[in-house]
């Protein structure tokens, strides 16, 4: 059995269309269980109208849902000839675009606009995808049914970014057994479940490999696959960089971290229920399936810094103080300032006196953050015991890697090349993982920053730093 999960860049024309059905069909003798994503782009323009329903603008709202809806017809119309299978793929997304105008009008005249109604919403996308699929498999003669994962995961009710909840979505899947007892392929939702009570909720955007991994998991598969437009995995993201080159295997754990910080090729939480339960995940391009694309599993080779990613738009915010020294508590009401607006820390550092305590985050947040600062420090700035509280914008390079702290010649390489090419380090962490070196620069330094890192690591004389 294998999961094989498509994103949103291989249903999105026409012709990446055929090419997935026919990588499906390749598998017909293995028992493959299709997950889709919403075509790309969809999943935005329904964010856009879920914000609209507070404008009351219901004119507005139903023609961004026409557009919507219009969007798929010229799929369908290249895609499948007239005949009865178009016939019921038209009422299956004419009966589900009644459902969301429905949801959308009732939403207007309520006053309704929070998380569980943008969540059902957005489940659209991959509801409309994936009958698209389903259809165009039997076109093929090839024995396939649709299912909402609505019906097969269950969540928390954490609307935007729910849980999945094993247990139940356990007793769920029987369905699924039934039809692949029946050799019928599955073609399901990406990116949606349902809480315990069948209200749908979505596992945080780009959240289709989650879902992927989920089934796969529930299901106890041979291998998660994921299709995408890009052959594998990368030293670095292959449209910034296009020498980047293509890796072979990744750990887990480094495929986490690498994700976590910045690679959009894999949601991180796509790893925990594949890496529980042991199952390889492979990373393949819907446009080259003969490429076997990135292996991600429990071991991989100790090889150095393997994969660099940036992150954008993040900011160390720094703070400061002499009366901060042997103060218990500071740091703890520090971070206290961030998790009471939401906003997630990506790296810290604290000098060994306390004078400052220094965190990185999305620069999104960092106004927040430093408003929460300011009122949660106020006596102590007015005592003078906190002098300042400051905000540097930049971007964080991150570095994934088994070996890269075991061996110091890494570092030698990265101060190397910074010193050679005059780029600052404002802040650094090592060691917090074994694997994950993540510098924070300045914002105008940091594609160069990239681009000399990932030459002077991809050198054949300079690469390698194997570890035994
Ligand atoms: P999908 O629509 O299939 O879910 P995504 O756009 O979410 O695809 O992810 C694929 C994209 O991830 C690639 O097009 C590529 O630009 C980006 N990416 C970022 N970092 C990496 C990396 N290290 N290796 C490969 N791709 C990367
Ligand atoms: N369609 C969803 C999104 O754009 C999920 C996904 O594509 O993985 O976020
Ligand atoms: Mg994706």
């Amino acid at each position: 059995m294998y999961v094989l999960k498509f994103g949103g860049s291989s249903v999105s024309t026409a012709s990446s269309i055929q090419k997935v059905v026919n990588i499906i069909s390749s598998y017909q003798d293995n028992n493959p269980i299709v997950v889709i994503s919403a075509m790309n782009g969809i999943t935005d323009k329904l964010e856009v109208i879920s914000h609209l329903l507070v404008k009351k603008d219901t004119q507005k709202v139903f023609s961004l849902i026409l557009e919507f809806f219009n969007l798929h017809l010229d799929f369908i119309d290249k895609l499948i000839p007239e005949g009865e299978i178009k016939s019921e793929l038209l009422t299956e997304l004419n009966e589900e675009v009644v459902n969301l105008k429905d949801v959308c009008k009732s939403a207007i005249i309520l006053r309704e606009s929070g998380l569980k109604i943008r969540d059902y919403i957005l489940s659209f996308g991959e509801k409309l995808s994936a009958r698209i699929i389903n259809a165009m498999l039997h076109t093929k003669e090839i024995h396939s049914k649709y299912i909402s994962a609505e019906d097969l995961i269950c969540t928390d009710d954490n609307f935007g970014e729910a849980a999945p909840n094993f247990d139940v979505s356990n007793n769920r899947i029987n369905t699924l057994h039934s039809i692949l007892d029946t050799n019928t392929i599955p073609v399901i939702t990406g990116f949606i479940g349902s809480t315990r009570d069948y209200i749908t909720t979505t596992l945080g955007r780009n959240g289709s490999d989650y879902s992927a991994s989920i089934l796969g998991a529930l299901l106890k598969v041979k291998e998660i696959v994921i299709y995408t437009d890009v052959p594998g995995i990368f030293s670095t993201d292959p449209r910034s960089i296009s020498t980047a080159e293509q890796i072979t295997d990744l750990s887990y754990e480094e495929a986490f971290e690498m994700s976590y910080y910045g690679a959009k090729v894999l949601h991180p939480k796509t790893i925990l229920p594949a890496a529980e339960n042991h199952i390889p995940i492979r990373i393949k391009n819907t446009f080259d399936s003969e490429n076997p694309g990135t292996l991600i599993k429990s071991e991989s080779k100790p090889n150095g810094i393997k994969v660099i990613n940036l992150i954008p738009n993040i900011s160390i915010v720094n703070v400061l103080g002499k009366g901060m020294i042997g103060v218990p508590g500071i740091s703890a009401r520090t971070f206290n300032c961030a998790r009471s607006v939401g906003a997630n820390i990506l790296m810290i550092s604290q000098s060994a006196a306390e004078q400052k305590i220094g965190f990185v985050l999305r620069s999104e947040d960092a106004t927040k953050v430093i408003n929460e600062l300011n009122q949660e420090f106020k006596s102590e700035s007015e005592r003078k015991d906190i002098s300042m509280i400051t905000q540097i914008k930049g971007s964080i390079l991150c570095c994934v890697g088994r070996g890269i702290s075991e061996n110091p010649l890494v570092l030698r390489q990265v101060f190397e090349v910074f010193e050679e090419n005059n780029i600052k380090i404002l802040m650094m962490v090592l060691g917090a993982s074994e694997i994950n070196l993540s510098m924070v620069l300045r914002k105008e330094d940091a594609k160069r920053g990239l681009e000399v890192l990932h030459k002077r690591i991809m050198e054949p004389s300079h690469s390698k730093v194997i570890v035994e």
